[in-house]
């Protein structure tokens, strides 16, 4: 009887667990909601309105976190562009699938590799209910026409394929001098990258002064023509990262600079991709993620961002690195709420999958929670309460709950105002969002336990690619 009951119950327990995920419907959501995710580069936690900035007028942003979630502890897997890019669309660590190296910090135009095909992105994840999928802008997963969006899931992809400070014309003026004048313009001759539309070099050097209003169009564009299925764009933005440019309409409009204008620029854009929802009148039918790819680039002073209360900025493993700005939007779906709970890019693939009635891939190793649960009812806990700070293929870091262990720093080059830690550092992220005071002489068990997460999570790396390939960023 006793053993009869207890399949009864595993039987039960299995069908619930493989049913797939129903989300409460309103009157007007469905099935398969769109997705769209706006991601830009090099944004600071404290660049936005609503996230406390001053001198940058984000009108349209704040709006959006003003009617969905603003999320405050939330964290992209790695604190440069490709990593972090890496695993926003897969869901994994990019240790794991090579796209972090010691040999070189981010892809290059000379670069061989990119990431790999047998990885699963959002986009082919939501194929599986024929969504339209486009990319729109920066990728920097490989720039080769076998690394390219549409290698990865995407129906479409205009952009430029890496960062917007490659293809420098040598014997132009150096943008680290130049930049201590908060208003210096750039020419867009001197940095001669390729605008690639569906595999095709469409412009180059790419005009990057209006660069961001035509990716806005473009999204727009791709939102009309698709405005009867399900969609999901990926708009990811090259600025605010250097070489700052904004069109004719948005230089001087900002009393931050051209940092300012720029931020303002991205902002409009905002605003007219949500009023085409609102015209095509399927902004309830729609899930809109706004973050960063990465902290703020302090080096180059006030034409990078701000990390606001947080230590330091891109390329460390400090929250001014990993901690982002994010607003999820979806009149639909998300309910307005402010989330102080933990989460990550590498969620964004679950949780996204979850919502459209998809299983997020079981036949590797996921490193993603699914966070629909506090989109469509506005509170937590949030299934994250751990997270792993690397940087260039190494573990530096670990937060469990509000404790964060510090156990490796690289050298500080050209990422600004780091100091050298003595190892190991512990902060307590609660009482200390700037890491200013360190416990690690006061709480010895807490820098064992968290010492032990670090090794498990690192043995749990052993799916990792080959030492050959993750070196394939460096190739
Ligand atoms: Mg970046």
């Amino acid at each position: 009887m006793k053993s009869r009951h207890f399949i009864i119950s595993w039987w039960l327990v299995f069908f619930w667990s493989c049913s797939p995920a129903e989300p409460p419907k309103t009157k007007t959501n469905r099935d398969t909601p769109n997705f769209i995710i706006i991601f830009t580069d090099d944004l600071g936690y404290g660049d936005l309105g609503c996230f406390g900035n001053p001198t940058i007028k984000t009108p349209h942003l704040d709006l959006l976190a003003a009617e969905g979630q603003k999320w405050t502890q939330f964290y992209v897997a790695d604190p440069v562009c490709t990593p972090s890019r890496a695993g926003l669309l897969t869901g994994r660590y990019p240790f794991r699938n090579g796209m972090t190296s010691s040999a070189r910090v981010v892809l290059f135009p000379d670069s061989k590799g990119g990431l790999p095909t047998s990885e699963i992105t959002i986009a082919e994840v939501l194929k599986q209910k024929d969504y339209a999928t486009a990319a729109i802008g920066k990728w920097h997963l490989g720039h080769l026409p076998e690394f390219l969006p549409d290698q990865q899931g995407f129906d479409y992809y205009f952009g430029i394929p890496y960062s917007n400070d490659m293809d420098f014309v040598q014997g132009s003026p150096n943008y680290r001098q130049e930049s201590k004048d908060p208003n210096f313009l750039a020419n867009t001759q001197h940095y001669n990258v390729p605008l690639i539309e569906n595999g095709k070099t469409v412009e180059r050097p790419a005009n990057q002064n209006t660069i961001t209003r035509r990716y806005a169009e473009k999204s727009i564009d791709f939102i009309r023509n698709n405005q009867d299925k399900p969609f999901f764009l990926y708009l990811a933005h090259n600025l605010p990262h250097i070489p700052l440019f904004a069109s004719a309409d948005f230089v001087g409009t900002s009393k931050r600079g051209i940092y300012g204008d720029v931020l303002q620029e991205i902002d409009a854009g905002v605003g007219r991709i949500i009023q085409t929802l609102k015209d095509l009148d399927i902004d309830d039918q729609t899930v809109v993620l706004f973050t960063s790819d990465n902290g703020p680039w302090l080096s180059f002073r006030t034409h990078g961002g701000s990390a606001g209360p947080l230590r330091a900025g891109k390329g460390t493993n400090f929250e001014g690195g990993q901690r982002v700005p994010t607003i999820f939007w979806g009149p639909g779906y998300v309910k307005p709420s402010v989330i102080d709970d933990m989460g990550s890019t590498l969620d964004i693939i679950n949780t996204f999958a979850k919502m459209a009635g998809i299983e997020p891939p079981n036949d590797r190793r996921m490193d993603g929670y699914d966070l629909s649960p506090l989109l469509l009812n506005g509170e937590g806990p949030s299934p994250r309460n751990e997270f792993f700070y690397w940087n260039r293929g190494e573990l530096h870091a670990a937060r469990l709950g509000k404790w964060k262990i510090h156990i490796k720093q690289r050298e500080p080059v050209n990422y600004g105002r780091e100091v050298v830690l003595e190892y190991p550092e512990l902060y307590d992220l609660e009482t200390d969002i700037s890491e200013k005071y360190n416990w690690a002489a006061e709480y010895p068990k807490r820098i064992e336990e968290l010492l032990e997460l670090c090794n498990k999570h690192q043995a749990d790396m052993s799916d990792a690619l080959p030492d050959n390939l993750a070196a394939r960023i460096g190739e």
